[in-house]
């Protein structure tokens, strides 16, 4: 089947006794069985050679769907469900590492999962070293005999530099460490990061998956090897997701092909125009060729996302003003929905602080371009 029969006819094997399209919301902790045979019966089914008994934090038939979905899309083996897209960070860390460890993590991370590294796992005695993005195989060079974990996020967050993937998979997996990606950006439908050489893939589904900004959720895929650790770990921890977040996440993901290619086009397209405003310094955007990280973009990935960033040459009051000043970009956190966003990068660098102008991210959501691009020259021509 190919990707886009996938994400229609994915996730619906799972018994539907209500007969109807989409899996039910079934809401419930118990589960009743009619006898003890049934009960050990409908164990077997679910999860052979796992003690994980069904009740409803487990085997529910929308996680069972939701996680058939995500290692498909991610072309993983296996995927567990996480309640928001860093519990799904937390969770592939904390399914890799022991006390003693030493981490190798990106400069350019999501900030939260930096701040799980600086903390949380600091305080149970793992050590991380956070590394350039653009390091590529010189990353051998920071491995320690205890590096267990190397984590990437390409492209960064914020400033969207392009990893070279499978230069640094190979170094961590000559060194048996664990290679994790957090593939939020391209998804697998633009990035197989399994083929890249990853062990763990991080989404948070938060984003594209669910897609309409009422939904927070995430999923970790592993591929064989690191299946058992992750789904042992999930259920040390307790994580559960609602079946309401569950059916809204599956019902965003029918049409995610769809949306992600007129966010890819729309995405282009704006970023394109931005270019060529003389107040925009440079727009960090992979797809364009005069970014960067351009040639191991198209090397590697098979399609962009609609989230960029521009730098603007501009004071910070100016940026301020700018950001005021559109009028259907909201201002706000998170992404992946339908609609423009648009919020001044937050960085987190310890590595390569960031030295340019003020940068702003925009979401480019689902209206049409030409509205776009009118809001974004009026409020660039507040920069006077
Ligand atoms: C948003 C985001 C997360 C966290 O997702 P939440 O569901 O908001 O917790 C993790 N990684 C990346 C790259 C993200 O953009």
């Amino acid at each position: 089947m190919k990707a886009k029969t996938k994400f229609i006819q994915g996730g619906r094997k799972a018994k539907n006794e209500a007969r109807t399209i989409n899996l039910p919301v079934i809401r419930a902790s118990t589960v009743v069985f009619k006898n003890l045979a049934e009960l050990e019966e409908i164990q077997k089914r679910f999860d052979a050679g796992e003690a994980v008994p069904t009740y409803g934090i487990a085997n529910m038939p929308l996680r069972v769907a939701f996680e058939e979905m995500m290692a498909e899309l991610e072309g993983g083996y296996r995927a567990v469900a996480a309640p928001s897209g860093l519990a799904a960070v937390a969770l592939a860390l904390m399914a890799t590492v022991k006390a003693g460890d030493h981490v190798l993590m990106l400069d350019s991370a999501y900030g939260p999962a930096r701040r799980f590294c600086d903390r949380t796992l600091k305080r149970f005695g793992v050590e991380t070293t956070y590394y350039d993005p653009l390091i590529g195989e010189g990353i051998a060079a920071l491995m320690k005999p205890n590096t267990t974990v190397v984590y990437l996020e390409s492209p960064g967050s914020h400033t969207f530099e392009v990893q070279d993937f499978p230069a640094i998979a190979r170094v961590a997996r000559e060194r048996g460490a664990a290679v994790i990606h957090d593939n939020t950006w391209a998804t697998g439908r633009f990035f197989p990061s399994f083929e890249h050489g990853a062990d763990l893939v991080i989404q948070a589904a938060t984003k594209y998956p669910a897609g309409h900004s009422d939904v927070l959720i995430g999923a970790v895929v592993a591929n064989e090897k690191w299946c058992p650790r992750l789904r042992q770990t999930a259920y040390d921890m307790g994580q559960h997701v609602s079946p309401d977040d569950l059916f809204l996440t599956l019902r965003g993901m029918r049409t995610m092909d769809v949306r992600l290619k007129q966010h890819e086009a729309s995405g282009l397209e704006v970023a394109r125009h931005l270019e060529k405003h003389k107040r925009v310094k440079r727009v960090l955007h992979p797809a364009l060729p005069s970014d960067a990280g351009h040639a191991l973009w198209k090397r590697d990935f098979r399609g962009a996302a609609g989230l960029f960033a521009i730098e603007l040459d501009a004071s910070p009051k100016e940026m301020a003003a700018f950001v005021d000043g559109l009028e259907l970009f909201a201002l706000g956190y998170s992404w992946g929905g339908y609609e423009s966003l648009v919020v001044p990068a937050h960085m987190m660098r310890s590595v390569k602080p960031w030295k340019g102008g003020p940068l702003v991210r925009l979401q480019i959501g689902l209206e049409d371009t030409a509205d776009l691009i009118a809001d974004l020259e009026q409020s660039l021509g507040r920069l006077r």
